[in-house]
């Protein structure tokens, strides 16, 4: 089994086991060693459907504190459906890290419900950009001291119109963070929220 030459820690290697996942996709096999190595930025282009999701999502859980219950990762998708698919994912992906909570923060639902599970503990918080930015103003969520910004599908999210949410949502997080942006195409505004927000990243392309 490949997946125990990336590096990933024994917990996540027996979720993957009930997972039924055999060998690591090849944007997992070149992203998750990397993203384990060292704190970079990186630039990842891959479509749906190539296992993008773990390929963040593996080295996201095994590299934050479960220890601490402050927010230490936001992932960005473009849609409500894409945000409860990769909140269900980490769940699974999580399933035998103690204390680890991953929350999805959507418009077209509760805020005030989602306010209050952040406010149990949310390491890993799955967000659309509006929704976000929403909860940002209202001062419901604090990203002020995260470690990992994650865009995924960063071509869809500019493409819905959420440029100014995505910039005015990274402008409230440290300059010493990492990020990783996901994307199945590079037109010209993805490639400049790149150069915006991220120092040297890493490229993979599959
Ligand atoms: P994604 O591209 O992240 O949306 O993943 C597409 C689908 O492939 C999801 O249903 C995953 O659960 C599944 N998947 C991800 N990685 C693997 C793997 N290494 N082996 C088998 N299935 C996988």
């Amino acid at each position: 089994n490949k997946f125990e030459q990336l590096g990933l820690s024994e917990s996540l290697l027996k979720a993957v086991l009930d997972l039924g996942f055999e060998n690591p996709s090849e944007v997992q096999e070149k992203a998750i060693p990397l993203l384990l190595e060292k704190d970079t930025d990186m630039v990842a282009l891959a479509q749906t459907g190539t296992g993008k999701t773990a390929a963040f999502g593996f080295p996201v859980i095994q590299k934050i504190d479960a220890n601490n219950r402050n927010t230490q990762a936001l992932i960005l998708s473009p849609t409500r459906e894409l945000c409860l698919q990769i909140t269900n994912e980490l769940k699974n992906y999580s399933k035998y890290e103690k204390g680890i909570n991953v929350v999805a923060v959507y418009g077209g639902a509760s805020i005030t419900e989602q306010a209050r599970e952040i406010k149990r503990g949310a390491q890993i918080i799955v967000a659309t950009p509006g929704r976000m930015q929403d909860m940002i103003n209202r001062g419901l969520v604090n990203i002020t001291g995260i470690n990992y910004c994650i865009l995924d599908e960063a071509d869809e999210m500019l493409n819905m119109g959420f440029y100014e949410d995505i910039v005015n949502i990274l402008s409230t997080t440290p300059d010493d963070k990492n990020t990783w942006l996901f994307s199945a195409t590079m037109p010209a505004e993805v490639a400049r929220i790149g150069k915006q927000f991220m120092t040297d990243p890493v490229e993979v392309t599959v």
